[in-house]
């Protein structure tokens, strides 16, 4: 039997920061992670595209806590003891700086997970976290006042304990088997599949400021979108599915989405439509493109409004003037299916959320038992917000544990 003071399980995003942070603020504790995998950090390795998106550059606890489809309520709190600026300024001292993007996503400037993984085993080493791998864990349990954790190769015990394995349907039975109830796992941040001749011969193509409506919800989203081989995809969408995880899921991914290309009312742009008719009568309407629109998509909207790529704006009818617009405000596409959104994905699911004490991510069933990241029903919108879920938890549990010793 291997005994510690603190055991975390897994050795991902919120494992490592909570380990380095309770090893650092308490030198006198012996702390291991213990790992499933032969590596450690793996999503943080292909986080961001290999980039790493730490966190997002919103600064007001209010506000962030939008991002969160499933936990906003309870990370206000959290937020307030420890926010994104707290994220920047701790990578910081331990010499990683980080650069904003224009959509204020947060990057190492190196541009590589790498810098992130290297600074937590170079901080694991210094505060002496003993980091085991090839250590699944296969039971939990309560014994004398202390934890006792089996995996595939030992026996451990410790006093304090922290489940930190992410979207682990093992782990969720394990904690079920403590009187954790689990929300039903779902999928978050995916992008739509659309077949479609108006987006068959486009991809690549990006429409800036789009509107989408998921119809027969109230599901609702702006932002950019981009048109992929498989359908659609980019913030606009990915709001959408990660606002919608639970209704898309019960639906089986089969629904109509409504697109408004130009954040406009039909009507006016009906009358903006009228008067480059007047204006322009001897151009080509697919070869005159408006609204600031992409040339090849507003090509695609045009044919689909029963006109061909001859059409003169002064001969085109009002049925046809009347289908631009509505294609333009008013397109509804079918889906039929999700793919992987490459870059970031995560679980809608987890610990319930009534069950953690968020000023300590203690459960309140089990004492001395602390959860954080993503095994807990929380999840955010794509930007470094699920990262900044994972950093929040985990120091907040090394505050707690601190405090108990
Ligand atoms: C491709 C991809 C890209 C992403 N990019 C971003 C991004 O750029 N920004 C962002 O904010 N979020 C991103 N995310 C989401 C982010 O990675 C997760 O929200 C975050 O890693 C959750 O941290 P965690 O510590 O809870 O879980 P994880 O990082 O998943 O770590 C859990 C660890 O526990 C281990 N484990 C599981 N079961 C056991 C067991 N039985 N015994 C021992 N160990 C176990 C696992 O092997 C793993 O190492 C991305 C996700 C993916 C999949």
């Amino acid at each position: 039997m291997k005994e510690y003071n603190v055991i975390v399980v897994g050795g991902g995003a919120a494992g490592f920061f909570a380990a380095i942070n309770i090893a650092e603020q308490n030198p006198q504790y012996k702390v291991a992670i213990l790992e499933r995998g032969k590596e450690v950090l793996g999503k943080v390795k292909v986080s961001g595209g290999g980039r790493c998106n730490v966190t997002h550059a919103e600064f007001v606890p209010q506000e962030l806590v939008k991002y969160y489809p499933r936990g906003e309520k309870e990370l206000l709190g959290p937020f307030h003891q420890f926010m994104t600026g707290d994220t920047m300024a701790w990578f910081e001292e331990r010499g990683v700086e980080l650069k904003i993007e224009e959509d204020g996503r947060m990057f190492p400037v190196s541009d590589s997970s790498q810098t992130i993984i290297d600074c937590f085993l170079f901080e694991a080493k210094k505060h002496n976290v003993d980091v085991l791998t090839n250590q699944g864990v296969k039971t939990i349990s309560k014994r004398d006042e202390a934890w006792e954790i089996e995996t595939n190769h030992d026996t451990f015990k410790a006093e304090q304990l922290l489940v930190a394995t992410g979207s682990s349907p093992k782990i969720w039975k394990l904690l079920e088997g403590l009187g954790h109830s689990i929300s039903q796992p779902v999928p978050s941040l995916f992008t739509f599949n659309i077949k479609d001749n108006r987006l068959k011969d486009i991809p690549g193509v990006v429409a800036q400021n789009v509107e989408v409506k998921v119809l027969g919800t109230d599901l609702y989203s702006e932002g950019p979108l981009l048109v992929t081989h498989w359908g659609l995809s980019a913030p606009a969408i990915l709001k959408l599915s990660a606002f919608g995880a639970l209704e898309l899921a019960k639906r089986d991914y089969k629904f109509e989405v409504e697109v408004n290309f130009v954040k406009q009312a039909t009507a006016a742009i009906l009358e903006q439509l009228k008067q480059v008719k007047l204006d322009s009568a001897k151009k080509t309407v697919f070869k005159f493109p408006q609204f600031d629109l992409p040339k090849r998509l507003w090509q695609q909207l045009v044919l689909a409004s029963e006109m061909t790529e001859d059409s003169r704006w002064g001969d085109i009818n009002k049925n046809q003037l009347e289908g631009l617009a509505g294609q333009l405000t008013q397109a509804v596409f079918k889906v039929d299916g999700k793919s992987t959104f490459k870059e970031e994905f995560v679980t809608a699911g987890g610990v319930d959320l009534k069950e953690i004490n968020f000023k300590t991510f203690e459960s309140k069933l089990n004492k001395n038992l602390y959860l954080a990241g993503e095994v807990i029903n929380i999840d955010a919108v794509t930007g470094g917000f699920n990262f900044q879920n994972a950093w929040t938890g985990a120091y907040i549990v090394s505050k707690a544990i601190s405090s108990k010793a």
